[in-house]
Formats: C-alpha cells, sequence, structure tokens
C-alpha cells in the first residue's frame, strides 16, 4: 500500500511506544511501575458523571453545532471571565475533540505549504508532528535548562523570519512543569505584537501549580495580548476528563470561524454526553480540581527531594503540571550508558521503571517521570532507580 507522502515522515509518539513496551512487560508477569502517563490517576468526578448520564436519559444524544452546544460556550467563557478576567463573545471559542485535536484543526487553518511556527524546546510530542502535517515547518528555540527551559525575547526574536506565522507558549509545560511569569510573558509578548506573530497559548495545565503562585495567561496582560493570542485549553487534566476528549480555543473570530467550517467536516461536533459533562465539570463545585490539584502538589514535594539525591540526577523544580524532568545525562554515564534512550530502557528492563526518554520532546539528556499516581508507587519507583544507578557506579 503505498501511503501519502505527509504521513510518512510522522514520528511515532515516544510516550505511546514506551508506555506499549511497559505494557506487555507487565502482561509477561514483570512488576512495572508505569510513569509514563500522561494522565491524572483519579477519577472524573462524580457529579460530571451524573450530568452525563441525566443528559442521555433525557435524550441528549444528536448532533450538536460544531463548535460545541451553547451551553458549554456559555460555561467556558465564563470560567474565562472568573479565572483570567478575559472576556471571549461565542463567535471566539471552539469546542472539540480534545485540545490535541483543537491544536490541531488550527494549525490546519493557520499554516501554508513553508510557514514557520516557532517551538520551544523540550516541547510537548505533538507540536511539531501537527504544525508538519499542516504543511508546515517547525522552528526550534532551545529553552536552555539553565533558564528552566523557558525561552528569552532575544531568542524569540533571533528565529522569527518572514515566513514565522505563531509561536507556542505552553505554561505550565508537558514536559518539564515549568510557568512562565507575567514579566516573562509580557517580554515575550512585546516581540509578537513587533513582528505580529500569533500567540499559540497551550494552556491545559493551567489548573495544576503549585507552591502558591498563580498561573497567568499571555491574555490576559494586555488586549493587544488578547488580540494576538489564542488560548488553547480543556478539561482533561484539570477534571480528569481525559477520555472524555473535550479541549477548545479561544481567539480571533475570523480563526473560530475556519476552524469551525473544518470541524464541520471533519467530526461534525465534539461527543455530545461528553460536552454535558464539561457544562457540569464548569458549573458544578469546582473542589474537586483543588483536592486534586493539591494530591499532585503533596506528591511532587516528596518526591522531589528523593530524585534530586539519586547520584547523576540534576532537576529544576517544577511549579505545574504532574511530570518531572531530571537530567540525567551524569547518571548515565556513570552507569556506563553512552546515552539516556540506552539508559532509560535499562530502566525498564532491569530496574522494572517506564520513564520516558527526553529525545522524544528534543532534550536528549532529560527522563520524563509522570507523578499521576500513588505516592507508594512513586517511592517504590525512585528508589529503584536509585538502586540500579548505585548498584552500576
Ligand atoms: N497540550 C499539552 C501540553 C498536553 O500535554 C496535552 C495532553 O497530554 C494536550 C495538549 C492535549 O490534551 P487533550 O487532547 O486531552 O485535551
Amino acid at each position: 500500500m503505498e501511503l501519502a507522502s505527509r504521513v510518512l515522515s510522522l514520528t511515532p509518539s515516544t510516550t505511546l511506544a514506551i508506555t506499549a513496551k511497559a505494557k506487555e512487560l507487565k502482561e509477561q508477569g514483570e512488576d512495572v511501575i508505569g510513569l509514563g502517563a500522561g494522565e491524572p490517576d483519579f477519577n472524573t468526578p462524580q457529579h460530571i458523571l451524573d450530568a452525563a448520564v441525566k443528559s442521555m436519559n433525557e435524550g441528549q444524544t444528536k448532533y450538536t453545532p460544531s463548535a460545541g452546544l451553547p451551553a458549554l460556550k456559555k460555561a467556558i467563557i465564563k470560567k474565562f471571565e472568573t479565572d483570567q478576567g478575559l472576556t471571549y463573545k461565542p463567535n471566539e471559542v471552539i469546542v472539540g475533540n480534545g485540545a490535541k485535536h483543537v491544536l490541531y484543526t488550527l494549525f490546519q487553518v493557520l499554516l501554508n505549504e513553508g510557514d514557520e511556527v516557532i517551538i520551544p524546546t523540550p516541547y510537548w510530542v505533538s507540536y511539531p508532528e501537527q504544525v508538519k502535517l499542516a504543511g508546515g515547518v517547525p522552528v526550534y528555540i532551545d529553552g536552555l535548562e539553565e533558564n528552566h527551559f523557558k525561552i528569552t525575547p532575544e531568542q524569540l526574536k533571533k528565529a522569527i523570519t518572514n515566513r514565522t506565522k505563531a509561536v507556542i507558549i505552553n505554561s505550565p509545560s508537558n514536559p518539564t512543569g515549568v510557568l512562565y511569569t507575567e514579566e516573562e510573558l509580557l517580554e515575550i509578548g512585546k516581540v509578537c505584537l513587533a513582528e505580529n506573530i500569533l500567540i499559540v497559548s497551550d494552556e491545559i495545565y493551567e489548573k495544576l501549580v503549585y507552591g502558591g503562585v498563580k498561573h497567568v495567561s499571555i491574555a490576559e496582560i494586555s488586549p493587544e495580548l488578547k488580540e494576538q493570542t489564542i488560548i488553547i485549553n480543556g478539561v482533561s487534566k484539570s477534571h480528569s476528563m481525559t477520555g472524555w476528549r473535550i479541549g477548545y480555543a479561544a481567539g480571533n473570530a475570523e480563526l473560530i470561524k475556519a476552524m469551525t467550517n473544518l470541524a464541520s467536516h471533519s467530526t461534525s461536533n465534539p461527543t455530545t454526553t461528553a460536552q454535558y459533562a464539561a457544562i457540569a465539570a464548569y458549573n458544578g463545585p469546582q473542589e474537586p480540581v483543588e483536592e486534586m490539584r493539591k494530591a499532585f502538589e503533596e506528591r511532587l514535594e516528596i518526591i522531589y527531594d528523593q530524585l534530586v539525591a539519586i547520584p547523576g540526577f540534576t532537576c529544576v523544580k517544577p511549579q505545574g503540571a504532574f511530570y518531572l524532568y531530571p537530567n540525567v545525562k551524569k547518571a548515565a554515564e556513570m552507569a556506563g550508558y553512552s546515552n539516556v534512550d540506552d539508559f532509560a530502557s535499562a530502566l525498564l528492563v532491569e530496574a522494572k521503571v517506564a520513564v520516558i526518554p527526553g529525545s522524544g520532546f528534543g532534550t536528549p539528556d532529560n527522563i520524563r517521570l509522570s507523578y499521576a499516581t500513588s505516592l507508594d508507587l512513586l517511592e517504590k519507583a525512585v528508589s529503584r532507580m536509585q538502586q540500579f544507578v548505585e548498584s552500576k557506579v
């Protein structure tokens, strides 16, 4: 079968590959601890499940408008107002089948062949592939570890060409968990305004921030920056609703209209039941969101210190999301591995801990660990890694 050239260059997701290998080992009876997960380990809160069931029982099982139910848009608009002081009109919001698909749709309507999108490294694995699928060219800026993986306005300025269409800002970040401050965003925003670059602000981890810091959206800094930004968000991580597939974008009405047209020919609409669930997620009690956030923070506080005690591990302390992204180059060398990919494979096969090698995120000296699992298992996993490294040096 001759496949389209556009998919031949697709890089398969490293995250999914490791998860599959860990699953295979588990099925063979191996006691593997998986730290690869990109989703909260909590159930979707009960009131959300109840709302979904109620909507089905009431016969709400038909198509909806392509950009989402008006009631869901209203709930999202209210959330923007309450949380970020941002005002959007319904025609400036589109609901899609998860933030991932909303981003996919965005790049499809935004990019012409050869248009460039600036992606800071380390990056979420799907950004470059989605840009390439839309005919675009990913242009990487190194988010340097000494700058806590954040890009500077100078780096951004240097990367801009006459083909640059957009820059992606993901704060808090997957895989690093770092958060941009308002001042940093303001400086980045100035460059984007001066050069007329669209800011794609992926805020999917907005609700998961720690240490008393507040998440700031670049769009809330000034009306000009709001105009220059499309916000991407969703309920997957905040409300533990990964499988429901509800995400959304808010921004320029013309862009949203184009995305809606494309959605009308690709998905028709996000699943109706899931939209009713998302209405309950935003209009219902928010305590479960805070409880989950607190649980993640508690785990982070305990596990971070244990992790950096492993010989050869250093780690920028995250302020958000649920990942740790230690640099383990030294540990790999000390243990006799020439690269971190091999070290990560050995961790899986010998120490029985599944982590994601940083090569998939564009920084090959790191590994990503998710702490979306019980504290018991986390402590066991870190202690296995420690023993593994110490046994090799
Ligand atoms: N953006 C980032 C940075 C993510 O890590 C993820 C999920 O892993 C998504 C977007 C997509 O989330 P969803 O499609 O579940 O809404």
